[in-house]
């Protein structure tokens, strides 16, 4: 039989450490046999962003605009130990964070769930996909300790230089402040990209934050996503049978305890933070994560949540064999080849990606597994394999699917 052919190309980009190498693995071993893989290939690992000055990230950035789907394997964010060890000319700010401000975007995770591993949440049947607002807040912040007696307050000038006065707090001893802010237009485009995902994924939505305590800032959150809902998206909901709900963030999290799941909870961008590693843990495994950022404009990331697990790059350096998880970055792939199929009109791209999805599960529920998974599954008989051997699995049961 011939390779499904590709009209248009996928945004490729290569990482780091233990998981360029899986990188390589997956396509040699589950994607080139099956498909004429048409990418345009980034190299992002951190050697190749030093001898570009880490253009090359914002090519990639600027290819996905071009084509509107890429995929992209783990990086190394740098920080002082990774610039001697990599002899940088500079501490290149991460690559995540460098193409979400090119796409302006939302990032979805979503946990993938196979039998034998049972989220800790009894409740949980369904994935619950977290959708993190990734600007502002108290990420970009400004604070000052306050040595003793004295008043802090809020002022804004506008253009004219004409002022307008908050008080925070008069303080009669030792103390601190923070100050934080968010854009209406990023709101806008966080909304934006929550409604389309819902709709795209044909999930409810829900949103969360604290308007009854902070009447300003949180309910400007609020309002923004009912003003654009009801303007935008309320008839495509309907229409659908889905639900947009607005709740309060205790709220939220009470009711997530005792949910199904199968929903998208929006989260501002702290509480998204922390959420999203409480969801991840309680469903397994951060190997076992997907994640996509989603644009409002209609462009599309897909990657895996986790880092370029860096441990084990040194054992296989050492030339020792490892049993990294390559699952969340396969599915990185096979997201981005069903997002490419849908929007070229190519399904039997869409179906392969879904065979790809479906392959993987059955090897983990055959009980032939990485050492990750064996050690949280409650199968009892259990086989576990080294990365290569374990895709390699997954190549025999998609031949036959
Ligand atoms: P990591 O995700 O690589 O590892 C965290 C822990 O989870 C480690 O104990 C690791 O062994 C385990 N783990 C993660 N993925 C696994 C997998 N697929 N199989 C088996 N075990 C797995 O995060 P880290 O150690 O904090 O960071 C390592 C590097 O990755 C850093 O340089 C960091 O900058 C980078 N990073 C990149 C991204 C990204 O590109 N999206 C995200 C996070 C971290």
């Amino acid at each position: 039989m011939g390779k499904i052919q590709m009209a248009t190309p996928l945004v490729e980009m290569d990482g780091d450490e233990m998981t360029r190498i899986l990188w390589g693995w997956i396509k040699e071993e589950l994607l080139s046999p099956f498909l004429d893989l048409n990418t345009e290939y980034y190299d992002l690992g951190l050697k190749y962003r030093d001898e570009t000055n880490d253009k090359v990230t914002l090519a990639a950035a600027e290819a996905i605009k071009k084509y509107k789907v890429g995929v992209k394997c783990a990086t190394i964010t740098p920080n002082a130990a990774r610039v001697e060890e990599y002899h940088l000319k500079e501490m290149y700010k991460s690559p995540n964070a460098t193409i979400r401000s090119c796409l302006d975007g939302t990032v979805f995770r979503t946990p993938i769930l196979v039998k034998g591993i049972e989220p800790c949440v009894k409740s949980w049947k369904k994935p619950i996909t977290i959708a993190r607002h990734a600007y502002g807040d108290v990420y970009k912040n400004a604070e000052m300790k306050i040595p003793g007696a004295g008043r802090v307050e809020l002022v804004y000038t506008n253009e004219k230089g004409e002022e307008t006065r908050e008080l925070v707090q008069e303080f009669q001893e030792s103390g601190i402040v923070q100050g934080i802010h968010n854009l209406t237009s990023s709101i806008e485009s966080f909304a934006k990209s929550c409604f389309s995902y819902a709709l795209d994924c044909h999930e409810d939505l829900w949103f969360s934050s604290k308007d009854t305590i902070s009447k300003k800032y949180d309910h400007t959150f609020k309002d923004i996503f009912q003003e654009i809902y009801e303007a935008e998206y309320k008839e495509k909901f309907e229409k659908e049978n889905l639900t947009y709900f607005y709740t309060l963030i205790d709220d939220a999290v009470a009711r997530i305890m005792k949910a199904e799941g199968g929903f998208i909870w929006a989260c501002k961008n702290y509480d998204g933070d922390v959420m999203s590693d409480m969801v991840s843990s309680a469903f397994g495994s951060l190997a076992m994560m997907t994640s996509v950022l989603v644009s409002p404009k209609g462009y599309f990331e897909y990657e895996a949540a986790h880092g370029t697990v860096q441990r084990h790059y040194y054992q296989y350096l050492e030339g020792k064999q490892t049993s990294t998880n390559p699952v969340a970055t396969i599915f990185a792939w096979s997201g981005a080849l069903r997002k490419r199929g849908e929007l070229d009109g190519n399904a039997e791209l869409e179906q392969f990606a879904d065979k790809l999805e479906q392959a993987v599960l059955k090897v983990i529920e055959s009980g032939k597994m990485t050492k990750d998974l064996a050690a949280i599954t409650t199968d009892t008989s259990v086989t576990v394999l080294n990365s290569l051997d374990f895709i390699k699995e997954i190549r025999k049961e998609l031949e036959v699917i």
